[in-house]
């Protein structure tokens, strides 16, 4: 399988190639050339398959030409080994045709995992063949961090720099980073905010001459086409669990940088009979804006209860956009150079293709806690505030009664518990076990000011001992 460019003047890649790189030089993001078409009867033979075996099917088509089957094999097993629930995805029956599928068993509670363990298994495993190392650099302001970090952990051939802002991550998701110990993993506390973490790793990708050109430099963002692969398996698993291929099923996607819902899409391209995919987003609703507006236009950030949905654009919806498109690339990047100096309006026809596809809400913080109570009332069931947002959104949109609607829950409860608290009457959640020892483990990171060759000497130095 090759992959080109939304923006149409990149050369193609292979999926090794894609795994390394993050923009395409053109600035665009990388998509498949061809897109796996599945027939009714392959996904009948699917039904019943344990989920690292379905995950192993479906991800073949796109790695093929770099990864042997009994390779991948391996690398999925060991990816979904440390989620603690053997189904991986359990689907959680709400009221007659409401569905919750729960994404928060793998090692951080949320969703990032599903995509983020296979990613280190993959690069681990690519760069032991290519007998090099490389060294991945990210900025968190909470949740990623931790995901790229728990998915690294057993990697020999990658090193990981994670930069937070000091003091400005709450105890949980600083302590999910700086818990975890291994040489090859360095957390970093910038005293600065995370707008000068983010910074300083642009820049570093920019110039990576500190790495003294023996290893290259990648990012786990979630534009990285591996991540969106991984997040397909899902779709597929609880559409079989609920009757597909034979019937439709609907999902709601809590959503921020379009990377979750855009893996649902695909799904649906290859054949997977989904009736709506439905863009629950909190109040950084550019996406519902696109959808109601047919108007792009950027804003500031809100702080909401769901953070990890707060964002002003949402880099992936390029990728859906090339489609709509009709995958014309310079058209792509045309709108794309109008768009980074002020608003855009998307054509009319490109619009109404993405409305026959997707429904979107828009969920404020007052309503989501009012989720959180509702479902704990009549279902007995605590939902974080991300999966609140998709739920209400679900409840909201769900027309057509027969058909059945899956929320992807993206977290679980206990990461989020002031939220839970501030819902009114809903029981704390409690920390699954693992978890609890958390708050007592010993923590490992280094402090260092907001400078660009600090922060260069100190990586330079760790990669050298
Ligand atoms: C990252 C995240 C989301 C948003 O996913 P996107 O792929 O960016 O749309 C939703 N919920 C939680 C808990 C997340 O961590």
């Amino acid at each position: 399988m090759k992959y080109i460019s939304t923006r149409g003047s990149a050369p193609a890649l292979n999926f090794e190639q894609v795994l390394l790189t993050g923009l395409a030089p053109d600035g665009g993001l990388y998509v498949p050339e061809h897109l796996p078409q599945w027939s009714r009867e392959e996904m009948e033979s699917w039904r019943g398959l344990e989920y690292r075996d379905l995950a192993h099917r479906i991800i073949l088509p796109f790695v093929e030409e770099c990864i042997p089957a009994a390779d991948l094999k391996s690398l999925v097993d060991a990816a979904y080994s440390d989620f603690r629930h053997d189904a991986v995805a359990p689907l959680v029956q709400l009221d007659s045709n409401q569905w919750v599928l729960e994404l928060f068993h793998g090692p951080t509670l949320a969703f990032k995992d599903f995509a983020l363990q296979l990613l280190g298994h993959l690069l681990d495993y690519v760069m032991e063949r290519r007998h090099e190392k490389v060294v991945i650099m990210g900025a968190t302001s909470g949740d990623t961090g931790s995901a790229a970090i728990e998915g690294c952990r057993r990697c020999r051939n990658v090193d990981i720099f994670i930069l937070h802002p000091h003091e400005r991550v709450s105890n949980v998701q600083r302590r999910q980073m700086t818990t975890v110990t291994g040489d090859n993993i360095h957390n970093i506390a910038v005293e600065g905010n995370f707008d000068d973490c983010q910074a300083m790793v642009k820049a570093s990708f920019a110039d990576n001459s500190f790495l003294g050109g023996e290893r290259s430099l990648v990012a786990v963002n979630s534009i990285n086409w591996a991540r969106i692969m991984a997040q397909i398996v899902y779709y597929v698993y609880a559409s079989l669990a609920l009757g597909g291929p034979a019937r439709e099923v609907s999902f709601s996607v809590p959503t921020g940088n379009f990377g979750d819902i855009f893996a649902g899409y695909l799904a649906k391209c290859m054949g997977l009979p989904i009736a709506k995919l439905i863009i629950a987003t909190n109040k950084n609703d550019v996406l519902h804006r696109v959808m109601t507006q047919e108007r792009y236009a950027r804003q500031e950030i809100h702080h909401t209860l769901s953070p990890s949905m707060d964002i002003s654009i949402s880099s992936n919806f390029e990728r859906l956009l090339f489609d709509l498109y009709d995958r014309d690339g310079l058209a792509i990047a045309d709108l794309m150079d109008n768009f980074a100096v002020g608003d855009v309006n998307f054509s009319a026809s490109a619009m109404e293709r993405a409305r026959t596809l997707f429904d979107s809400r828009r969920v404020n913080d007052d309503e989501t806690l009012a989720e959180i109570d509702h479902t704990y009332q009549h279902c007995s069931y605590t939902l974080d505030p991300h999966s609140a947002i998709g739920v209400r959104a679900a409840r909201e949109c769900h027309s057509q009664v027969s058909v059945p609607m899956v929320t992807l829950a993206t977290a679980h409860p206990a990461k989020f518990p002031e939220a839970v608290a501030q819902s009114g009457r809903v029981p704390a959640p409690g920390l699954p076990p693992h978890m609890a020892a958390l708050m007592d483990a010993e923590e490992r990171f280094t402090v260092l000011p907001n400078e660009l060759s600090t922060i260069h000497s100190f990586m330079a130095r760790a990669l050298a001992d």
